[in-house]
């Protein structure tokens, strides 16, 4: 056995790393370490620093439980307030020290002799440990389409997730490729000082107005002495995204009148916003509500009244290499091509390491072989003390901190159990998976994504096969219940 075995690795210091390690340490464990392979923590929200970012869900909901930030500035925090307090909360509870940066994972071998894991990183050291959380987050690898000619264009490239600070847009003629939540926020920032700006959209998005509020100094020191009354908000947070994701998703078949409701007020909004009649239709989705990650904005629609931007929706013919050329035969000519394309999801990040479990099973194969899969979001059979925090059936809808606490409720029940029996290892059982994949199913059965129009909306939801996977498709309630309550004989603990 090697000598400097740990008892945990922890891959990726995001919010999942950081709460993967909190827990950890409400474990009972300290000899563990948590790699990432940028110089920061913080994950997305240390990547992400385009101009107009902020979070799309409030700060109040948008917050570890157990740790209330009483200096949010607003409602809906800026990133640079959201990676502050990533800081924060990783220093207050010790966990930097057990932070590797610039340590990139690559891969995951299970020692079935020594019933350990080994973790490759990329610059060929190995580290073995007797657990591998992986916490790499799902939006984590960026995502650069194959455009004919992109590789010609000779001005200034920028990805959303690797922006330039130093950029300056005054005067620029800018190209942008994408219309997702991250595009809706930058597009306003760009189209105050771009020369010009054309927006290549491809499936149109749905934006409702973001209702936001400045906390004032008072407010955050009422926050800070009573943290009941930031509570009481976060209660009221909570169930109106709650509400949303419960009616206008999973309970489709019995609300659909809430998407409905939606679309509606997407439809207002840019009625009230948008004079030309055929501009509202250009940025008319042609899905159902929900289908696609919707986002909240009051400046999106009206950016495109500027006189400076131009929406272009006949599709991409080709990249040239001094601008973009049309499916209509029209070229804009930029010296900057913007791509707001997202990220690999599905291909990269399931999963974002490769991990290789007991009897060699390879686990990005072993899903694409069957189906995406993962028991409570966290565990797959053939993978002992293995957990994946970026699992299918892990997010819950709109706000990841709700599952993160579901996932380290999950743990701590867990690593509870091993400790009381004095065992060191878990695995999931099959028959608790499959059943737990049957459930899934049959609660998709009546959700949106199911009976709803979502054929068109090109939604990251939705898996190459076409299952909606990534979502777990219940409420924070119901997981928090089943992150307390699972059987855990539905483990094969030893
Ligand atoms: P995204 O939602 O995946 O959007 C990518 C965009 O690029 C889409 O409009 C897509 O069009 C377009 N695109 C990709 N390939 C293309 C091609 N070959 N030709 C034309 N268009 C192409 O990515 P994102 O906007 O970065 O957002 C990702 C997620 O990050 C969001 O859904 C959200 O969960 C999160 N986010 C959150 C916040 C927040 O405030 N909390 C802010 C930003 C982002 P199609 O739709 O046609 O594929």
């Amino acid at each position: 056995m090697p000598s400097m075995q740990l008892d945990a690795i922890i891959v990726g210091a995001g919010f999942a790393g950081i709460g993967a390690a909190i827990q950890l340490k409400r474990s009972g464990f300290d000899n563990f370490v948590v790699l990432d392979r940028e110089d920061d923590l913080g994950g997305t929200w240390y990547v992400n620093h385009y101009p107009g970012l902020t979070v799309d869900v409030p700060t109040t909901t948008y917050s570890y439980f157990f740790e209330p930030n009483p200096n949010w500035s607003r409602l809906f925090s800026t990133g640079a307030e959201i990676k502050q307090y990533a800081d924060n909360v990783a220093d207050k509870y010790d966990v930097r020290r057990h932070i590797r940066f610039n340590a990139c994972a690559e891969s995951a071998q299970w020692d079935e002799e020594d019933n350990l894991w080994r973790v490759t990183l990329a610059d060929g050291d190995t580290l073995v440990a007797r657990y591998l959380i992986t916490a790499t987050g799902f939006l984590s690898q960026p995502f650069t389409p194959e455009i004919p000619g992109i590789h010609s264009f000779e001005g200034t490239v920028i990805h959303t997730a690797q922006w330039d600070d130093s950029y300056e847009p005054a005067n620029r003629k800018v190209g942008i490729i994408g219309t997702g939540a991250t595009a809706v926020q930058l597009i306003p920032e760009l189209a105050k000082d771009a020369a010009d700006l054309t927006v290549y959209q491809r499936t149109a998005i749905y934006v409702v107005p973001k209702i936001d509020i400045p906390f004032s100094a008072r407010a955050q020191r009422i926050f800070a002495r009573f943290p009941l009354t930031q509570r009481a908000i976060r209660v009221v947070t909570d169930f109106v995204y709650e509400v949303l994701v419960d009616w206008g998703i999973l309970h489709y078949s019995r609300f659909p009148a809430g998407n409905k409701a939606a679309a509606y007020l997407s439809k207002v909004w840019r009625f009230a916003t948008i004079r030309d009649k055929e501009l509202r239709r250009k940025l008319t989705p042609d899905y159902d509500f929900g289908c696609k990650r919707p986002t909240f904005s009051n400046k999106f629609y009206r950016a495109f009244t500027k006189p400076n931007v131009h929406l272009q929706t006949s599709g991409i013919d080709h990249i040239e290499a001094d601008g973009i050329v049309a499916n209509d035969g029209s070229k804009a000519v930029i010296d900057t091509l913007v791509l707001a394309t997202g990220f690999d999801l599905w291909e990269a990040n399931f999963p974002a390491i490769e991990v290789v479990g007991r009897g060699g099973r390879n686990l990005g194969k072993w899903w694409r072989e069957t189906r995406f899969q993962a028991y409570q979001g966290v565990s797959v059979p053939y993978f002992p003390n293995f957990l994946s925090l970026a699992s299918p059936y892990a997010f819950l809808g709109l706000n990841f901190f709700n599952s993160m606490e579901y996932q380290m409720r999950h743990m701590d029940r867990l690593f509870g159990e091993l400790k009381q029996r004095g065992a060191t290892t878990f695995e999931i059982t099959e028959a608790a998976n499959t059943r737990y994949l049957d459930h899934m199913t049959e609660l998709l059965g009546t959700s949106l994504f199911t009976l709803g129009n979502c054929a068109s909306s090109r939604s990251y939801y939705f898996n190459p096969s076409g299952e909606a996977t990534l979502l777990r498709p219940m409420t924070t309630h119901e997981a928090l219940r089943e992150a307390s309550t699972y059987p855990v004989s539905d483990y094969r603990i030893s």
